[in-house]
Parts: structure tokens; sequence; C-alpha cells
């Protein structure tokens, strides 16, 4: 069975606003300040949206929100992790959709932003939760795989996105995507009671 996806959600947009602040600072060091506004914005519109269309694939909300409404880099891709995750919970219903949601959904974003694991986006933060879904990991042990991938950028010169233009200075600070995706598995592993 696969968590429930609005609940998922609903606790993602929570788990944004309680880290506002730290997604905000982090984006100031290597970008434009705005990653913060963007997923939290983005997330607020979702559960506004999955409130108005209760009986509406939640995942296929948040997708249609983030691909449609959502500004910076981040939200188109945001919105493609969704709307793969949404394809998969439509494919296999009652099944767990994360394991290939996540799986394409990564692959999608490849493609769009050409990142490579190590260029310090949300890539890394994904491909170890892609791989712990791959091995058969639960919500919490993904969950831990997806924070230890973001708190590695940490030490990585960003090669994508604004945040390459700053050179050294985000240096010894995760990147904000990357952490802002974390709390997606996050907020799955807490919406799975873990
Ligand atoms: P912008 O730089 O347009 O303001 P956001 O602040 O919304 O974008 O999002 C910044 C985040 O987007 C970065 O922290 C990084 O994780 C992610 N990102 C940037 N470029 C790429 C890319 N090419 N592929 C994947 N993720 C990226
Ligand atoms: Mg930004
Ligand atoms: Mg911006």
């Amino acid at each position: 069975m696969t968590t429930d996806p609005s609940l998922v959600l609903r606790t993602y947009a929570d788990a944004a606003h309680t880290a506002y602040e730290t997604l905000t600072a982090l984006d100031q060091l290597s970008g434009d300040g705005d990653f913060g506004d963007n997923l939290c914005e983005g997330l607020d519109r979702v559960t506004g949206a999955l409130d108005t269309h209760p009986d509406e694939p939640p995942f296929a909300v948040a997708a249609a929100v983030f691909l449609d409404e959502v500004g910076g880099t981040s939200g188109p891709l945001i919105g493609l992790l969704f709307q793969e995750l949404a394809r998969a919970h439509a494919a296999a219903p009652g099944q767990d959709a994360w394991p290939t949601g996540i799986h394409e959904g990564l692959a999608a974003i490849q493609r769009v932003g050409e990142a490579e694991p190590g260029d310090r986006t949300m890539v890394d933060a994904l491909v170890p939760a892609r791989d712990a879904l791959r091995s058969g990991a639960g919500t919490r042990e993904t969950a831990q795989a997806a924070l230890g991938g973001a708190r590695s950028t940490a030490a990585l010169r960003a090669r994508r996105g604004r945040a390459s233009y700053v050179g050294e200075r985000a240096v010894g600070h995760p990147d904000p995507g990357a952490l802002g995706v974390a709390l997606l598995f996050w907020s799955r592993a807490r919406a799975d009671g873990q």
C-alpha cells in the first residue's frame, strides 16, 4: 500500500513552512532567495486545490499546480516529480507508487535540467532516495537517504542553476532545493507514522 498521497502533501506543506527560514537563507547564500517562497506558496496552492477538488488524484493536482503556477527553476522540476508520482499511482492503484514514481520523476528532472549527481541540486537528494526505494527501503530509511544526500551537498560547489554563479560562497551549506525535496520524503515517512 502507498501512503495516503493527500496526507503526504499536507504534511509536506507544513514541513516546508517550518523550514521556510532555513530554505530562504540557503537560497540567499547560493541563489536569489526565493526558494522558500516558491515551495511554500506552491504547496499552499496544492492544499487549497486538494480542498476544492477532493476527488482528483492528489499528485495530479500537485503536478498541475507546480508545472503551471510555481516559479523558479524548482517549480516545474518538482512538478515533474509529482507528475510521475501521479502516473505511477494511476498505473498501479493500491500498490506503492514511490519506487516507480521517483525513478521516473528523477529521470524527467535530469532530462529537463541536465544535472548530474554532484552538481549540487535536488538530484543529489533524489538519487539516494531512488536507490533506497529500489532496494526496498521503508519510508523512514528512504527519508534518511534523501536527507543524507541533501546534507552531502554542503561539500559541493554548484555546477547548475543560479548557485553556479556565486562560486565558493555557499560551500559549507546545503543546497536549498535538495533539502526542500528531502522534506517530501520526510513528510511521507511522517504521514506513514514513522
Ligand atoms: P531559481 O534559481 O530560479 O530561483 P529556485 O530558487 O526555485 O530557482 O530553486 C533553486 C533550486 O533548484 C536549487 O537549489 C537546485 O536544487 C534546483 N536546481 C537548479 N537548477 C537545477 C537543475 N538544472 N536540475 C535540477 N535541479 C536544479
Ligand atoms: Mg531561487
Ligand atoms: Mg528565482
